[in-house]
Parts: C-alpha cells; sequence; structure tokens
C-alpha cells in the first residue's frame, strides 16, 4: 500500500493482532476502520466532527477516493484525514501521540501497553 501523503511504500506494524501500516519517510500511519478503536484497547468509539482547512487533499490509500478533513477525539481533538467510503482514518507524523494526550487529558485512562506501544512507534510525538 501507498502512503496517501508521500506516496512512498509502507511497512506493517503489528500490534495485539492489528496490521498498521506505517510510512517510514513521513511516519504518518494508517489504521483501517476499526482498528483504531482495537488499538487504543476498549474498543470506545472515538468522536468524528467535520472540518474545514487549507490543508491538501489526500487520497485514501485503498479506494482513492479524496479523504475529508475531520477532527477526533475530545475537546476539539486532532485533525485527521478519513475516507468517506469508511476505509480508515490517516494520521500524519504526531497525530496519533497528539490524540493520546488529548484522551488522557479528558480523563481516558489509556493502558500502559498502549502508551508504550505508542513511544515505541511514535518517539518523535512525545506521548
Ligand atoms: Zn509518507
Ligand atoms: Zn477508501
Amino acid at each position: 500500500m501507498k502512503c496517501p501523503a508521500c506516496e512512498s511504500v509502507m511497512f506493517v506494524v503489528e500490534y495485539e493482532g492489528v496490521e498498521l501500516d506505517v510510512c517510514q519517510d513521513c511516519q504518518g500511519v494508517w489504521f483501517d476502520r476499526g482498528e483504531l478503536e482495537l488499538v487504543l484497547g476498549d474498543g470506545a468509539e472515538l468522536q468524528l466532527t467535520a472540518t474545514h482547512t487549507d490543508e491538501a487533499e489526500r487520497d485514501c490509500p485503498l479506494c482513492r477516493a479524496a479523504m475529508g478533513k475531520m477532527n477526533i477525539g475530545p475537546a476539539g481533538g486532532v485533525m485527521i484525514d478519513v475516507c468517506p467510503e469508511g476505509c480508515g482514518l490517516w494520521f500524519d507524523r504526531g497525530e496519533v501521540g497528539d490524540l493520546a494526550v488529548s484522551l488522557q487529558d479528558a480523563g481516558r485512562q489509556l493502558p500502559q501497553s498502549v502508551m508504550d506501544f505508542l513511544r515505541r512507534m511514535f518517539p518523535a510525538d512525545g506521548v
């Protein structure tokens, strides 16, 4: 699968049976539909809110539809790209960490194993 941001070939990282696609050039990460909830551990759905931005549109790496910009998470949250056909979610570098921090700030305790995984995977994120 190719990175929707920079077109590099992504590699697969497995965590707890979930396969994530990560771009080694731009450090973005793709979650197939439902995978983010699996990684975060408790299956709780995260709020998605449509938003507007001047940021470039990306195409879904699976179906090629133009992805929409959405805010995810509590308190306005983090802006990510979401496939309108429901294939999944794209996080640019740093955004997974930002989401984890905003969830913790909102009082949602993420399992230690999840935080360790995020730190290992995304050391630049400051999780
Ligand atoms: Zn990339
Ligand atoms: Zn799609």
